[in-house]
């Protein structure tokens, strides 16, 4: 304010010079003090307060001495202190900057780095060459002059980095580097007007280092707002730019260099700027590529160990099976081991699966001990991992399991506990075994399953442990059954237990096979569906037992026909639709139609089982839980079901019919009929193997009941109709 009070204020040159000297040497006095109060008061940024105010206490003594010094020698003992500002204003910057971030990327400190020589350059652009020439003097006044200009440009250079560097741009920040560019415009005006003999004192440019010292002094007292945080694009906008115009600056300082005389300075500076620029781009390049390969890197390992994934591991195999054909004998070879975890499931259970992370973490390396480097170790998932061992035979194979089993017999401390787990290891050899990725895998497999189960520790395939083969000849076989018509039905009757007449006739599939006998359906049906044949199968079973259910009613029995469901048909929601076309096809009504399943089945999918249920029975079909009693499905869901029938399992009969059974055993079969009742089905008794016991189930409630007393799966045209007939019926032997 004084200063302005004297550019409009004529004749004042006494007080110009009161002004210019003992004012400004108080007013930085105070700044210089006020900025040590601040760092005995408070805490944060207290080193940056320190610092400053020292840095800026040594300049107002500078001007001091220089005020009071009436014929300064040059050098002078005030720029000795003056000297003193610039490492301590260079360090209070640096001591800010830290404040604001911790961790600095390189790529980072190369925008820094080159911001803050861009600016510098920039800078130095604007001093004169006179400037140079005009330094003359004592080594010592040299330096000394050559100094300040340094100072300066180091001072703006790290300002400008700094600004680039910390992230979010505080106000303290701004202001800091806000006083450091004004201190260099300022001086670099003084310096070219000094250097060329224009300079007089009064002037708007004796204003800019009290102003600068006011600016850096600022940011010691201004306090941390709290700014919203704000999108990253507004972030990274002003680094970008700084960056951006630097480099067009110091490009056009390259060239201008060329054809005018620009001083070396700033060639010197604009070199170095673009030099960073090409060093940061080339560790953004690498950085790229790093990335890169981290994503692929992710892409292939298993997250958990560390090892190959499943993928790299079957790409892997299939690489080394291609390559191998054609080369000699012996890179040929490959052993696959398979590797299993004994009573991980049991150890996962119990102590968790923390623990179970943590000791398949230690699986990898302890297979890695035993094996060649090139060789690769991969974890399939779950506790499978598998080892691929090139160029290697059967002994190198079993040797290389051997240890490895050895390796894992021995306990394996897991943070407190120690755990022992061991391993069965299947070993499939190419080419000897198979030369596809996946039949390999199926070898060493069927290998290790046999270890388990016969308590080895490691198994080499042999054909003869495959039953693939057979099996693949039986699904042909089933195959041509089916196309030629040689596959069954065989019915049993249900008879009701009070008027002993037929009510339901249950179907079963059938299958005479030409040299093995007959098939057990259970067994059917897995190799239909291994072979994708469960569909049509299904498909036959509806249209032929609806088919002879239809000759049955033509024939004046109007009995309806059992059929059992598959797990998938209840998942196909246009079930309800088909089988009614088959009855309507059939002339039948829809009671002509049970449908067996049992609970494991709606367990599957219990909301989509529900619908399908409601779906058949609101068609009028009768839906039966098979095998009730043995599903362990709750109790509640049964309420919920839209099913009429339950059938009790062979297995409670079965229990009654023997000798020895208790009152426990009655109880149960009483409280599910009652249960049964109590819902509204009715109960249907399955294997009933003696006549006699008929009469103990419908005293108990029972109102159905079949089983190989009644009569056995049979034909159709051997279907006792009869039933158990007026003289059998239970009504007539009370
Ligand atoms: P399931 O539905 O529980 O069939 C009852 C099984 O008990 C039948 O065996 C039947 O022959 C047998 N059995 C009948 N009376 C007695 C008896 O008094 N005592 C004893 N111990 N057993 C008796 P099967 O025919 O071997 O069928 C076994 C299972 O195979 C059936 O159990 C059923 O789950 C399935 N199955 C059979 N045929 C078909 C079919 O056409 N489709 C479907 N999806 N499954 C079928
Ligand atoms: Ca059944
Ligand atoms: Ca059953």
């Amino acid at each position: 304010a004084a200063y302005a009070v004297t550019f409009f204020t004529p004749h004042t040159g006494h007080i110009w010079s009161l002004i210019d000297n003992q004012v400004v040497d108080a007013f930085e006095i105070v700044l210089a003090l006020g900025c040590l109060a601040r760092a005995r008061t408070r805490r944060p940024r207290r080193s940056v307060a320190l610092v400053l105010g020292l840095g800026l206490l040594a300049w107002a003594l500078g001007d001091i001495v220089w005020t009071l010094e009436s014929s300064p020698s040059a050098p002078s003992l005030a720029e000795g202190f003056y000297l003193v500002f610039y490492p301590l204003a260079s360090l209070a910057l640096v001591l800010l900057v830290r404040s604001q971030v911790r961790h600095i990327k390189p790529s980072t400190w190369l925008d820094a780095a080159m911001a803050g020589l861009g600016a510098a350059a920039i800078c130095a652009l604007f001093a004169s060459n006179t400037i140079v020439d005009s330094i003359r003097g004592s080594a010592a006044s040299v330096t000394v002059n050559l100094a300040y200009p340094i100072g300066d440009l180091i001072l703006l250079a790290l300002a400008i980095g700094a600004v680039t560097i910390v992230p979010r741009h505080p106000a303290r920040l701004l202001i800091f580097a806000a006083g450091c560019v004004l201190m260099a415009i300022g001086d670099t005006v003084y310096l070219n007007q000094s250097s060329a003999g224009t300079y007089h004192v009064g002037t708007l440019l004796d204003l800019t280092r009290p102003a600068a010292m006011l600016a850096l002094s600022g940011s010691v007292w201004l306090r941390s707002s709290r700014s919203a945080p704000r999108s990253a694009v507004f972030e990274r906008a002003p680094r970008a730019l700084i960056l951006g115009l630097v480099s067009v600056a110091c490009f056009v300082i390259l060239v201008l260099g060329n054809v005018e005389r620009v001083n070396t300075v700033a060639l010197a500076l604009a070199a170095a700027t673009l030099l960073a620029r090409a060093a940061r781009m080339a560790l953004s390049l690498r950085e790229q590529r790093t990335l890169h390969d981290a994503r692929r890197h992710q892409a292939v390992t298993d997250e958990l160990t560390g090892l190959s994934n499943r993928r790299q591991f079957l790409d892997e195999l299939e690489r080394a099976l291609d390559t191998s054909s054609d080369k000699d004998p012996d890179a040929r070879k490959l052993a696959l081991l398979l590797i299993d975890l004994d009573h991980f499931k049991e150890i996962n259970d119990s102590f968790g699966h923390q623990t179970g992370d943590a000791l398949l973490r230690q699986i990898g390396p302890r297979i890695h001990q035993v094996v060649r480097h090139e060789d690769l170790v991969a974890r399939l998932g779950g506790d499978e991992f598998t080892v691929l061992l090139y160029g290697a035979d059967a002994y190198e194979a079993t040797t290389v399991a051997r240890r490895i089993s050895t390796l894992l017999e021995e306990p394996i401390d897991v943070e407190t506990v120690s755990l022992h787990v061991g391993a069965s290891i299947g070993i499939a050899l190419a080419p000897e075994h198979a030369r596809r990725a996946e039949d390999l895998l199926r070898c060493a497999d069927i290998a290790m399953y046999r270890a388990k189960k016969e308590r080895g520790s490691f198994d080499v395939y042999e054909a003869s442990l495959d039953d693939e083969g057979d099996r693949s000849a039986l699904i042909e076989d089933l195959r041509a059954a089916m196309t030629e018509g040689s596959l069954a039905l065989h019915y049993q009757p249900e008879v009701d237990l009070q008027s002993g007449q037929v009510v339901t006739v249950e179907a079963f599939l059938r299958w005479p096979h030409p040299t093995l006998g007959l098939i057990p359906p259970e067994h059917l049906l897995v190799l239909a569906e291994e072979s994708g044949l469960v569909h049509s199968l299904a498909a036959w079973v509806f249209e032929e037992a609806i088919s002879d259910c239809a000759k049955w009613w033509h024939g004046g029995h109007q009995v309806a026909v059992a059929v059992n469901l598959l797990a998938t048909d209840l998942l196909d929601s246009s079930l309800p639709r088909r089988v009614s076309e088959l009855l309507v096809q059939a002339n039948l009504p829809p009671r002509a139609l049970v449908l067996e399943i049992t609970e494991g089945m709606i367990m599957a999918d219990l909301t989509r089982s529900k619908r399908v249920i409601q779906k058949l029975t609101e068609t009028g079909i009768v839906v039966s839980i098979d095998d009730f009693g043995t599903g362990f499905s709750s109790l509640s869901h049964l309420n919920d079901l839209a099913v009429g029938e339950l059938k009790l399992d062979r297995t409670f009969t079965s229990r009654l019919q023997v000798e020895a059974a208790g009152d426990r055993d009655e109880g149960i079969v009483r409280s599910i009929i009652q249960l049964g009742h109590a819902l509204g089905l009715r109960v249907v008794a399955e294997g009933i193997e003696r006549l006699g016991f008929v009469g103990v189930l419908a005293a108990l409630g029972c109102d159905s009941g079949q089983g190989f007393a009644i009569q056995a799966p049979c034909r159709a045209a051997e279907i006792d109709f009869a039933g158990l007939g007026e003289s059998r019926s239970v009504a007539a032997s009370h």
